[in-house]
């Protein structure tokens, strides 16, 4: 037991030691690296089953470090929001990706650009300044941006959180609660939040064609969309069977490895061109 206890130690002082070096990097990274050529931001298509057509994408960022390694959102966002430079990063995010929208919509492709933002940068009081002047440098139309907060800005102060959603709202802009059924809100949290699309969170839907609970939740969250006009997305479709029993179920946009992964904005590019041909 005593080999075992120090083997783990010395396990969790290996994991601690990456994450340390990691984290120099990514300093040293958004610190050096000021137009952030080491990040990228990549695209996943979000579906409308009933016509086959891509009618949004969400941005998702990935970080190539220095030893070009692809290192996975969820290795570096929790260092970045640790640190506070989520701000600078969630910025660049977000400036990429209006520039994209702009860039698709000149090529005459219309559709919404959904960004995550983090609760540091909701909590930022810049935040809705950097925003605005966002909006303004790129051009986009606001109401081609959708921001997706999970609800943990829910959790923290709920009068600041709709002060604010509300504001960004009065901008033009989408707000989408992610990761939705995962957190802190219940029901009577949403019921009457300024909000305009659920998104059910991803275990939800991998489970709910063996479990039967899972399968009630999303029933429930679809009915209550419906019930409080919002609009659902589903993501975490990975099959023929999930997007079949979801469509049955009533919902209409899908996200998910099973139309596409994350992809560059290039491949996005040809694929709604594609669509446009056909
Ligand atoms: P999220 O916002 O819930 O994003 C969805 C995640 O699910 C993405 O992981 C996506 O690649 C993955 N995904 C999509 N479809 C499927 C599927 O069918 N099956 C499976 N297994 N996974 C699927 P990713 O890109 O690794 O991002 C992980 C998380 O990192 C995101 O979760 C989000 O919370 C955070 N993140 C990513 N980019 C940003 C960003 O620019 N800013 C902030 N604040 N957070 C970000
Ligand atoms: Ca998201
Ligand atoms: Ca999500
Ligand atoms: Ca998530």
């Amino acid at each position: 037991a005593k080999a075992a206890g120090k083997n783990q130690f010395k396990f969790y002082n290996q994991k601690l030691e990456k994450k340390l070096i990691l984290k120099q990097q990514l300093e040293q990274s958004l610190h050096s690296d000021t137009d952030h050529q080491q990040f990228e931001v990549h695209y996943q298509p979000k579906i409308n089953i009933h016509t086959g057509h891509i009618i949004g994408v969400e941005a998702l960022v990935r970080w190539r470090n220095s030893d070009g390694e692809l290192i996975p959102p969820s290795d570096f966002i929790p260092l970045c929001e640790e640190s506070g430079l989520i701000i600078p990063l969630g910025e660049y995010v977000l400036t990429k990706s209006c520039e994209q929208a702009v860039l698709w919509r000149e090529m005459g492709i219309e559709i919404v650009m959904a960004v995550n933002v983090s609760i540091i940068q909701f909590e930022d009081p810049q935040f809705l300044n950097s925003l605005v002047r966002i909006l303004e440098t790129s051009g986009i139309s606001p109401n081609m941006l959708e921001l997706e907060l999970t609800e943990s800005v829910l959790a923290k102060d709920i009068n600041y959180a709709r002060a604010l959603i509300e504001r960004i709202r009065d901008l033009g802009i989408k707000v989408a609660l992610d990761d939705f059924g995962t957190g802190y809100s219940s029901l009577a949290y949403i019921n009457g939040f300024p909000l305009d699309v659920l998104k059910i969170d991803q275990s939800f839907v991998r489970n709910m064609l063996r479990s039967k609970t899972d399968q009630t939740i999303i029933a429930a969250i679809i009915q209550m969309a419906n019930g409080l006009n919002l609009k659902l997305v589903a993501e975490g479709v990975e099959t023929q069977e999930h997007a079949d029993e979801l469509k049955e179920m009533g919902c209409t946009i899908m996200q998910g490895f099973f139309f596409s992964k994350p992809i560059p904005a290039k491949q996005v590019t040809a694929q709604l061109q594609s669509e446009i041909l056909t």
